[in-house]
């Protein structure tokens, strides 16, 4: 079975392809999850890739029935700061669907894509089931959302690329899209939360791939009275990180993934620092500019209509806010354009699920922040952070067409 025989492969050769991130982006290899990811990925749709149709009795002198079936030929673009997570959990699904793909790997990241492209004959795909670009955006990016045969295309990027091929779709063959778009995601910390716990987590969430994650929660929100306590502690735990070469095993902390993206960061920390209530962290041996190394910058009391607060930064860079009341918090969560991921900490079970239930997004942690997540509940945006779900259980049904087929059945005169 091809996609069993490529998780396998992933497996077994994972040192390998962390030390192709490591070099091409800067993900640290002591981070890296993304071969165990993937290996699930084709592991689970090697089983899992049945499409199923319904049949219904309902219309008399009918034998009714919907079918489940492929695209075609599926597009693919994908970034880079998680390249093989993005291959399998699109690859996998779109394929045990009976689709063929052409996967663009992103041009700052394209080592991970290609490598795992050179197993695809001896794995035992078809010729033509599984095609791997490198390319630019604009050029080979372009090509596959205006392609008048492709009838569908999921991507992971920007919201800013999404529109952009979101208006190529529309202006060629109105393919479907799938989008996983960026993120500003909030945390509210309540004064009645593990403040360690707390501090931990979101600490972690904003600097873990050097802040280089779509869901981020680099807006957090802490009630007034635990600000002090909540910034001491998370402003510690920034402090420890270990910066440098992200294939040395002792470093979680590594670059940006280039130049552009450490002049992008760079500009948003200069932005920041126009008032006073500026604050930093991190003092390190690697020297920032030669290395693209971006200490993780802590920011506090923004103003919410300032850039920093609205923009994805995709950097180490964290804005601490407050509020007072439970419905201050829920709106400063929910004035933005974006909806990836919420969360909230607080030990009041009723409050959980009060305040879970109004935040405006795809996904939302209690008690716990991204990457926290589960392999079978939708992943996905609302809003501006996408459209369409994936997981283990939502992401065949993206890459099927459906259709229904009224059959004639003199005999099924009578409604049953
Ligand atoms: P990007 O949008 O710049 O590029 C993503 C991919 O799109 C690349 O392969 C690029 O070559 C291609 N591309 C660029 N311009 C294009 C065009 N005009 N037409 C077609 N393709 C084009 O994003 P990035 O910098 O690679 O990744 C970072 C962004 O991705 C962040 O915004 C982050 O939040 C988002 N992201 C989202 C998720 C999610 O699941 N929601 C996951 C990871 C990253």
């Amino acid at each position: 079975m091809p996609l069993r025989k490529l998780a396998e492969l992933i497996l077994s050769e994972k040192d390998e392809l962390a030390g192709l991130d490591a070099v091409s982006m800067g993900r640290p290899v002591s981070t890296y999850f993304d071969a165990h990811y993937a290996a699930t990925h084709f592991n689970y749709f090697a089983e899992a890739g049945y499409a199923q149709g319904h049949t219904s009795l309902n219309t008399p002198g009918f034998f009714n029935l919907s079918l489940r079936q492929p695209f075609g030929v599926v597009a693919i673009i994908i970034p880079w700061n998680a390249p093989l997570v993005f291959f399998s959990k699109k690859i996998a699904p779109a394929v045990a669907a009976g689709n063929t793909v052409v996967l663009k790997s992103s041009e700052k990241a394209p080592l991970t894509s290609w490598k795992v492209s050179q197993w695809i004959e001896k794995c035992g795909f078809p010729p033509g089931v599984v095609n791997v670009l490198s390319g630019h955006g604009h050029i080979s990016g372009s090509a596959l959302s205006s392609h008048m045969k492709i009838r569908c295309l999921s991507f992971t990027g920007s919201t800013r690329t999404g529109r952009a091929i979101q208006i190529a779709a529309a202006q060629s063959n109105l393919k479907k899209v799938i989008f996983e778009l960026g993120g500003k995601s909030p945390a509210l910390i309540f004064e009645d939360a593990d403040l360690e716990q707390a501090a931990r987590e979101t600490e972690n969430s904003i600097n873990f791939n050097s802040g280089q994650t779509c869901m981020a929660n680099s807006r957090i929100y802490v009630q007034e009275s635990v600000k002090d306590a909540f910034i001491e502690q998370f402003r510690k735990l920034a402090a420890s990180r270990q910066m440098g070469d992200p294939t040395k095993d002792d470093i979680n902390h590594g670059p940006q993934a280039d130049e552009r993206q450490y002049q992008t960061v760079r500009k948003y920390i200069e932005l920041g620092m126009q008032d006073s209530h500026t604050k930093f962290t991190a003092d390190s041996t690697v020297s920032p500019k030669d290395a693209l190394m971006v200490h993780p910058v802590v920011f506090t009391d923004k103003p919410e209509d300032s850039r920093i607060v609205k923009e994805e930064i995709f950097g180490p860079v964290v804005v601490i806010n407050t509020f007072k009341t439970e419905d201050e918090g829920i709106s400063k969560a929910n004035d933005t354009e974006f909806g990836l991921y919420a969360a909230l900490y607080t030990k009041d079970l009723e409050r959980a699920l009060r305040v879970g239930k109004k935040l405006e997004s795809g996904m939302v942690g209690v008690n716990c922040t991204s990457p926290t997540g589960c392999w079978d509940l939708p992943f996905g945006g609302w809003k501006g952070s996408g459209s369409g779900r994936e997981s283990l259980l939502e992401s065949l049904d993206e890459y099927l067409e459906k259709k229904s087929m009224y059959i004639r059945c003199a005999g099924l005169s009578a409604k049953l």
